[in-house]
């Protein structure tokens, strides 16, 4: 079925992806936007983690940067998806049984790790998507700069290596991808710290290399988007779950118009979205708050698996830190808990090792989690089809760089629904 140029829209989602649709449809479209979402409103709750999806929780700061979703299914993780993360892998599913959807996730992840083409062809538009995401995010920034108000405004960030043979391949790496942003590779001290330069005294830290890149204040984007878009008159319909699942269909409730899907990982587990076979399942995040030790610039530290990146966050006298993966396939959070506890204490290893000199986290600095919603390949989809002969976006499973690409999915979203 052929559609024409949209005259309104329904958007299934008020996460990052969801809102960034609703103001560039709204702005560049100029036609009525109504926004659903199955949680409460943001700027009501408090202690909302975990009732919201990954834009709301999850931490305050994101970094977007060209690497910030890495190509993550090259050869080595081939066993890092069976692996369990007490021996330095992804799976947290390992001694529970997988149901068909997650052993399905997980055959496709390692045959897409398996075969060398694939892979450079998923990496290859991963990196194009988070290209496209910081010139978005940029271009949006001079435009509005108001939205992004309070912003940690750094345009580079520092990535800091644990071992030399990683600082070379990053840097190769990033050479290859982004030729003339690169621009230092040192061994010295960083981010103005003197006990992390110890480490690098040490040789727990080899080097570091500055990216193009920023981070932002995602809730509170988030937050600025939905006040600027209900005053230029978009509907937001807060709890208010949209189902496309066989037998509880409440999209025919929705008013007529076009429906963009952006419903972050929860919206895969529809018979609607696994007849289109994307199989979107949760990959765990961890995050901890502590006190900021005289820090001024965001930075990364690129660590052991399965912790990965520990993004590293400076607000005033608070250090925001993320990181860790783990394969949770499609378990509701609360059961998520229990199974991914061995990637959580990798994470807090990581994190007292370089600060807090090994030492124990006290409990004031509570380590909290959250799901990303990954598809095997790691590449967003975004994909126009026909549902009850209405056209529907999905543009889901973007995995770790999702807030990184949103902006640029955004655009995609406006070219299909103006076509
Ligand atoms: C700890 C952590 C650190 C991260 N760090 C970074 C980073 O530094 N850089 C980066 O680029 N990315 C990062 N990410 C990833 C990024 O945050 C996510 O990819 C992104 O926020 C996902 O946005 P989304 O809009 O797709 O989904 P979500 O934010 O999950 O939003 C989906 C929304 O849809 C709603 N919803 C779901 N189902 C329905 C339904 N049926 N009906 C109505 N509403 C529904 C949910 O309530 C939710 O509000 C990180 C993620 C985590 C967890």
């Amino acid at each position: 079925m052929t559609h024409n140029m949209s005259d309104s829209v329904n958007i299934v989602g008020s996460g990052i992806v969801g809102l960034i649709s609703a103001y560039k449809v709204h702005q560049k479209l100029r036609i009525p936007v109504r926004v659903y979402d199955a949680g409460p409103d943001p700027r009501a709750q408090r202690n909302h983690f975990h009732s919201f999806g990954a834009s709301y929780s999850g931490l305050d700061a994101r970094h977007i940067s060209i690497t910030e979703t890495g190509p993550w299914t090259d050869a080595s993780r081939e066993e890092l998806i069976e692996r369990s993360p007490a021996e330095g892998g992804w799976n947290c599913l390992a001694s529970v049984t997988k149901n068909q959807y997650e052993a399905a996730w997980q055959q496709e992840f390692k045959s897409i790790a398996r075969d060398a083409d694939r892979h450079a062809t998923n990496s290859q538009q991963v990196f194009a998507a988070n290209k496209e995401g910081l010139m978005a995010w940029a271009e949006l920034h001079r435009r509005k700069p108001k939205l992004f108000a309070p912003i940690f405004d750094t345009n580079y960030l520092t990535i800091i290596c644990t071992n030399e043979a990683d600082l070379v391949d990053e840097y190769e790496g990033e050479k290859r991808l982004d030729e003339g942003r690169v621009k230092n590779l040192q061994h010295t001290m960083p981010v103005g710290y003197e006990p992390l330069d110890q480490k690098f005294r040490d040789g727990i830290l080899h080097g570091s290399f500055t990216v193009a890149g920023n981070a932002y204040n995602i809730r509170k984007l988030c937050v600025n988007v939905i006040d600027y878009l209900e005053e230029h008159g978009v509907e937001f319909h807060w709890r208010n779950p949209i189902s496309l699942v066989d037998g509880g269909d409440r999209v025919t409730e929705l008013p007529p118009g076009d429906i963009v899907w952006a419903s972050g990982v929860s919206g895969g587990m529809s018979s609607f979205l696994a007849d289109k076979k994307i199989l979107l399942q949760g990959v765990l995040g961890c995050w901890v708050d502590i006190p900021n030790q005289g820090f001024s610039h965001p930075f990364k530290i690129y660590g052991k698996e399965p912790t990965n990146f520990i993004n590293a966050t400076p607000i005033g006298n608070r250090l925001l830190l993320s990181g860790g993966y783990g394969w949770v396939g499609t378990r509701a959070h609360a059961e998520v808990t229990k199974l991914a506890k061995p990637t959580m204490q990798a994470f807090l290893h990581e994190v007292s090792k370089f600060f807090f000199d090994g030492r124990a986290l006290s409990d004031k600095y509570p380590l909290a989690t959250c799901i990303r919603p990954s598809l095997p390949s790691g590449v967003t989809q975004i994909e126009e089809i026909t549902y009850q002969d209405r056209r529907v976006v999905t543009c889901i499973g973007h995995s770790a760089g999702g807030f990184t690409q949103s902006a640029h999915v955004a655009d995609v979203v406006v070219e299909k629904l103006s076509s």
